[in-house]
């Protein structure tokens, strides 16, 4: 059986396999990533302050079961861990390096008080301090937001220090390689466990900005839809639905005002596309919508492409002669449209027939029923020889 068998397949990979094939995917450049570093500031506050409560808390039980032997030179230790963790705190976010230095220098240093602590208890007694120790270091390592390199430097940077303040409260009857032998293996293991938890936490912090992007690209998808399925593609104006959507969302509530509908529609538009061509043809009708979207944002109202020709402008109007003012602009708008045609013929021109419907009046207005006595007012500008505005009576 080979070691990669034996082996769970997160530890076979590297830290960063994984989660290095998702960031590739993501164009994410996981050595320098703000989600991860905004990450590991929010874990290093609070641990920090975590280490302050502990801190405080097991130099007030010290002094519950260790009455009068808290002396000065401890509180003196305890005082330097305090400061350490203040500094911490204090420093700048962009100083994160030294950050994650201290805070792992500062855990160091309240485990090497605590063993200083147990040189005033009873020898008995000390064996506690030593596994207090020990929970220290097994704890503390997957807890700090380090990456593996760091953790192992941590690690060994703790069994130095037991190394070296071990020898001097060295509890009665524990041999001290013994001591340090215990110390290594959970090291080792608290090692292999903050690697996990490092995997872990970026595949994590991957898979949640991965979702927030995906999200994003919907939603992004999904406002392209909707203007899709809202407008025409060809002249960017609301179409029929979206029209009639707005004009109940605008218009209904806002009847007291007075709301004029006008239905314009190209005159012998047939001929000039067969005179100019499609393209032409296209062209003015990009045209008109343009001068129709202008009155639209003028008037305050909607401008909508109905059918191949026809188009709607509804806006507030204060009564038939100020609709048809409004209307006789549009034509003679309209009218002023040059459409390039080529080098034969400079431009072309063409005109338009105008069929207005008014509302007023406490009853709710309906696009529909404005609509068909605006398409009989246009049945009667195009029978009276087209090129102008009729009101529907
Ligand atoms: P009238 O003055 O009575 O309105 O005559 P008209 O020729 O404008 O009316 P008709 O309904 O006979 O013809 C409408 C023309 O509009 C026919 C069609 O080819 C053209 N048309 C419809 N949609 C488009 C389009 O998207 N692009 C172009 N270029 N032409 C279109
Ligand atoms: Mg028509
Ligand atoms: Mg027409």
């Amino acid at each position: 059986m080979s070691l990669s068998q034996i082996l769970p397949a997160s530890l076979r990979q590297p830290v960063f396999g994984r989660a290095r094939a998702m960031a590739a995917k993501e164009g994410i450049d996981l050595r320098n990533w703000d989600t991860l570093d905004r990450h590991i500031d929010s874990q290093m506050r609070f641990q920090t302050l975590l280490g302050m409560v502990i801190v405080a808390a097991s130099t007030a039980v010290f002094a519950i079961i260790a009455p009068g032997k808290l002396a000065l030179d401890t509180l003196l230790e305890v005082s330097c861990v305090v400061a350490l963790q203040v500094i911490t705190l204090a420093l700048p976010t962009r100083l994160r390096r030294l950050r994650l230095a201290l805070e792992g220098l500062q855990i160091i240093a309240f485990a090497s008080v605590i063993l200083l602590m147990a040189g005033k208890l009873q020898p008995d007694e000390r064996i506690f301090h030593v596994f207090a120790t020990y929970l220290l270091l097994g704890i503390a390592t997957p807890a700090l937001p380090y990456r593996p390199a760091y953790s192992a430097l941590f690690v060994a940077g703790f069994i130095a220090m037991l190394a070296l303040v071990l020898p001097l409260r060295l509890p009665n009857g524990i041999p001290f390689l013994s001591m340090l032998l215990l110390s290594v293996i959970i090291g080792i293991g608290s090692w292999v466990l903050a690697y996990r938890t490092w995997q872990l936490t970026i595949e994590n912090l991957l898979l949640a900005e991965s979702h927030r992007r995906r999200l994003d690209e919907l939603e992004q998808a999904n406002g392209r839809l909707k203007i899709l399925a809202s407008h025409d593609p060809l002249t960017g104006l609301a179409n029929r639905r979206h029209a009639t959507q707005m004009f109940e969302d605008r218009f209904v509530k806002a009847a007291d005002t007075g709301v004029g509908v006008f239905l314009l529609d190209i005159d012998h538009f047939k001929a000039f596309n067969d005179r100019y061509g499609h393209q032409a043809g296209d062209d003015c009708l990009r045209s008109v919508a343009e001068t129709l979207g202008y009155f639209a944002r003028q008037y305050h109202g909607i401008a909508a492409r109905y059918g191949g020709e026809e188009f709607v402008l509804v806006a507030k109007s204060d009564g038939a002669r100020h609709a048809a003012r409004i209307a006789e602009e549009l034509r003679l708008a309209i009218e002023r449209i040059e459409v390039p045609v080529g080098e034969a013929e400079a431009a072309a021109t063409c005109s338009a027939s105008i069929g207005v419907a008014l509302h007023s009046g406490a009853e709710n207005p309906t696009l529909s029923h404005l609509l068909s006595l605006a398409d009989e007012a246009l049945y009667e500008a195009k029978n009276a020889g087209r090129n102008r505005v009729k009101l529907a009576a």
